[in-house]
């Protein structure tokens, strides 16, 4: 068994993988595959809804949101929201704690005003700005709750004056929260919800058909709405696979389960980390990720070296994102507690044969 570290498409649940190989086959006895049969037909209709209905069930979404799921991954998104909510003549806030945040904010610029109200780059987002003002005539304020290449995220949310609007795709479905303080939330499929393919969005209804400008069908959030996400055919396998693993959420006890889970996996690593005279922690103590966990060795020349025992006691995917070097560990909720305790083993195991 490899214990899959990968920052995405990453780690999904065994069980939700033998349903989905089972559901390529034979879907619902139906004789015929998932992926040729029509996304109009009942079968895949009934896919669609309850995915839908996990999401609103899993965030607590009252009924004056709407879920969508459309193609594209989350950099569609970067554009697609500043498209359907941010008129020319407007501004709005953005802040930037990493690369995503840097592309969603390059994307809002063709479409109106962007204010950046605060930024880590300069310390290679080592941290969450945390000391910044929204302005209270902005459109909306967007954040990205969880950095994944840099490993920071956002703990607490900041109160907002105008609609906030978060880039959740490495972190959604992992900790609690109250999505109904969201104007908007969206999020690629492909590391805590399913396969690549598929983005997830949540929309509060009134934020919807707000601005002036014409929308093209496909970028048009009210037409996606309107038609169920089936405005043309979805990516069905996708979907299917997040509905199952959505499914698979629910069963281990919903959101609340999984961040239990969740702290306990980060909580053991960073120990080590900490612990560990080789290892060191890339970030600011308080901003650290509980998805990716971004770690260096104090001395560099044996990362290679480390990377290779590693993947010999089959820890796959720890090498880190080029802009921050050394290693990710990425936990996300179908990385099972196991997968840690056996990294951490490596570590410890490492530590040794070094002293
Ligand atoms: N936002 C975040 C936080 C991400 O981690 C990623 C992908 N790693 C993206 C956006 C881009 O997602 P996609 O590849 O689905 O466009």
């Amino acid at each position: 068994m490899k214990h899959n570290f990968g920052a995405g498409p990453g780690i999904l649940p065994q069980q939700v993988l033998q349903e989905a190989a089972q559901a390529v086959i034979n879907f619902n006895n139906s004789g015929l595959s998932i992926l040729e049969i029509s996304h109009r037909s009942p079968d895949f209709e009934a896919v669609m809804d309850e995915a839908r209905a996990l999401v609103k069930e899993l965030l607590n979404l009252g009924d004056n949101y709407s879920v969508m799921f459309l193609h594209g991954g989350a950099s569609s998104q970067f554009a697609m929201l500043p498209y359907n909510l941010l008129g020319e003549n407007e501004t709005a806030a953005y802040l930037d704690s990493g690369t995503w945040a840097n592309k969603a904010i390059k994307e809002a610029k063709f479409f109106g005003k962007v204010n950046v109200v605060a930024s880590s780059k300069e310390s290679n987002y080592t941290f969450i700005p945390k000391d910044y003002e929204i302005p209270k005539d902005a459109r909306y304020f967007h954040v990205t709750s969880n950095n994944t290449i840099y490993g920071t995220q956002i703990h607490q949310f900041p109160e907002s004056p105008v609609p906030l609007v978060s880039d959740m795709s490495s972190d959604i479905f992992s900790r609690e929260f109250d999505a109904n303080k969201f104007g908007l939330i969206y999020a690629g499929a492909q590391k805590n919800m399913g396969p690549a393919g598929v983005a997830l969005v949540i929309v509060r209804n009134d934020l919807v058909g707000t601005v002036e400008r014409a929308i093209p069908s496909m970028f048009n959030y009210k037409l996606h709405i309107e038609n169920g996400s089936m405005y043309n055919t979805p990516p069905v396998f996708a979907v299917y696979v997040s509905m199952l693993t959505l499914r698979w959420v629910k069963a281990q006890g919903g959101i609340k389960a999984m961040e239990k889970i969740n702290n306990e996996k980060a909580a053991k690593l960073y120990a080590e980390i900490d612990r560990n005279t080789l290892f060191k922690g890339t970030c600011a103590v308080e901003d650290r990720s509980r998805m990716n966990v971004c770690f260096v060795m104090n001395s560099p020349e044996q990362e290679k070296e480390f990377l290779n025992f590693a993947k010999e006691r089959d820890c796959v995917g720890l090498k880190g994102h080029r802009s921050v070097g050394g290693f990710r560990a990425s936990i996300y909720n179908a990385l099972p507690l196991s997968s840690v305790e056996h990294l951490v083993k490596a570590m410890q195991d490492f530590e040794k044969i070094g002293s």
